[in-house]
């Protein structure tokens, strides 16, 4: 009988790749994981049982085929292990990387529901794909025939490039169009690099421009180009303009310099990665280096801004949020490494204001949790007579994002919005109240998940493809 190559889990441990030591990682932007040697990442992947009902692939939002490419990789079977798992991502090695796994697929694996530690799913993942880029297995879309139709796509995120992908590959003509002088969205300007390096992200970029893809970069629309114009020039537009508005700070002195939003300092810093020539940085005004950073937030976001400060040099970085850790938005993970990188984190304190102009302080009101609020969760509550003033010269503030208001930008009353401004499209395809229409990711959604928004741009591609298979067919009759 062949000898049984999976459910290893009993004998072999939880491996994840090795972290690099937090004194060596937090002076530059390079990854914090090493990658998986070839003999590691089968150990790995043969730990997992080959369960009946995957749990991991029913909470993986792209219904990854989980255990058939672990069963591959176990077995040494790597580009067949590629195939069947760029079969249902367009970004495995980006997805690798920065999933918080332990809220999706891993956390629901059913070894870890047994005490055994859960297979290391996101790594295995992310060594696939790497190999298959070393190996030249990753190819740019080639359409075995081209189709006169055309798409739009506003954004050059993660959602409107997984849309590009699949239309491209089904030969229809894509253009993408991007204010931002890059393509990648937030994998290029947002997330840092320690999470997710930029060539990552640039050499998909340059696939899918060698695939036909049409990049028209520097392009805002609703300043350089009007949305009426992009829909009369295409068969179908997409939106996926993420959401950029940062939630602000009320307060006295809530207007000093040295407070700066998440967004401009992470986009300052990610461009100084590239090389580029960042004035606001230069002028001390984005760099944390020498400062006492204050960055006031619990979330992803926020863990990437007191991380990044680690890195500029910074004397001391804290970060204040109104709630407990057991209640932070953010991953655990990227907590504990912010912690073993020197961050200090104050949980239960809330701003109530700044002091100086520029800022030298922050008010600082120390909270507790009362009553679950509608949502369950419980609400924090001032406690009198705590407060205290935190000495901050830079303040960063990462309190979360909301969409732009597009109809006003664009013009186009029509673009029907939810109550928080984001756009209303149906769950599966896309579709807006707008004729040929469509929106995905994080204008739908609100602020979410990189892989959220490869599934929307994936699933309104094949509704737009239905569609346009559609009117053709009809055409010919
Ligand atoms: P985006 O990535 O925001 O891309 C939108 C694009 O549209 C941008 O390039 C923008 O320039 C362009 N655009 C906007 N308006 C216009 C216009 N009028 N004209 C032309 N172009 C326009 N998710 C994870 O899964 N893991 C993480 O670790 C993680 N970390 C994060 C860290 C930070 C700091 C932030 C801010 C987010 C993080 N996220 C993370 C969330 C994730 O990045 C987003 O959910 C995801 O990028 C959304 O993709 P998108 O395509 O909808 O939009
Ligand atoms: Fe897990 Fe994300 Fe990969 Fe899905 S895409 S298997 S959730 S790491
Ligand atoms: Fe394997 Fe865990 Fe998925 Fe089961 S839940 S198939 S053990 S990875």
């Amino acid at each position: 009988m062949a000898k049984q190559p999976m459910l290893k889990f009993i004998s072999v441990d939880r491996d994840m790749p090795a972290k690099r030591a937090a004194d060596e990682r937090n002076k530059d932007f390079h990854e914090i994981y090493a990658a998986y040697a070839e003999a590691k990442a089968e150990e790995q992947a043969s730990r997992c049982s080959q369960c009946g009902v995957p749990y991991c692939q029913s909470h993986c939002p792209l219904h990854n085929n989980i255990p058939d490419w672990l069963r591959l990789t176990a077995t040494g079977r790597l580009e067949e292990a590629y195939e069947v798992s760029q079969a249902t991502n367009t970004f495995p090695e980006i997805c690798g990387r920065i999933c918080p796994q332990d809220r999706l697929c891993e956390g629901n694996c059913v070894i870890e529901q047994s005490g055994h530690g859960t297979v290391t799913i996101g790594s295995v993942e992310k060594y696939i794909t790497d190999t298959a880029w070393e190996n030249g297995w990753v190819k740019p879309p080639a359409p075995t025939s081209e189709r006169e139709e055309s798409v739009a796509i506003i954004g050059a995120g993660p959602g409107g490039l997984a849309a590009a992908d699949m239309l491209r590959r089904a030969g229809v003509q894509v253009t993408v169009y991007d204010r931002y002088d890059r393509a990648g969205g937030l994998l290029t300007y947002g997330i840092p690099g320690f999470k997710l390096e930029k060539d990552i992200v640039m050499r998909r970029n340059d696939q899918l421009e060698a695939g036909g893809v049409t990049f028209k970069m520097n392009c805002e629309i609703g300043k350089d180009i009007s949305f009426d114009e992009i829909r009369k020039a295409h068969d179908a537009v997409i939106i996926a303009t993420g959401v950029y508005k940062s939630r602000d700070l009320q307060g006295p002195g809530a207007g000093a310099a040295g407070i700066v939003k998440a967004i401009d300092y992470l986009t300052a810093s990610n461009r100084l990665s590239f090389g580029d020539t960042v004035p606001e940085f230069d002028s001390g005004e984005l760099n944390a280096e020498g400062k006492k950073v204050v960055v006031i937030g619990g979330g992803d976001t926020a863990m990437d801004c007191v991380r990044t400060a680690i890195r500029q040099g910074a004397e001391s970085v804290k970060c204040l949020y109104r709630r407990d850790r057991a209640n932070m938005p953010g991953s655990q993970r990227e907590t504990q490494n912010a912690e073993e990188e020197g961050v200090v984190f104050e949980w239960l304190a809330a701003p109530k204001g700044f002091t100086g102009d520029p800022v030298n302080g922050v008010m600082v009101q120390r909270m507790r949790l009362g009553q679950p609020d509608a949502s369950g969760r419980q609400s924090p509550e001032v406690i009198e007579g705590a407060d205290y003033v935190e000495e901050a010269d830079l303040v960063i503030k990462a309190l979360g994002f909301e969409p732009e208001d597009l109809p006003a930008l664009w013009n186009e009353p029509a673009l029907s919005v939810t109550r928080w401004g984001t756009i209303k499209a149906a769950f599966t395809t896309g579709a807006t109240d707008l004729d040929g229409v469509y929106a995905v990711g994080d204008i739908v959604r609100g602020a979410s998940l990189v892989v959220w928004a490869i599934r929307d741009g994936r699933d309104c591609a094949e509704a737009i493809l239905k569609k346009l298979n559609a009117a053709k067919a009809i055409a010919a009759e």
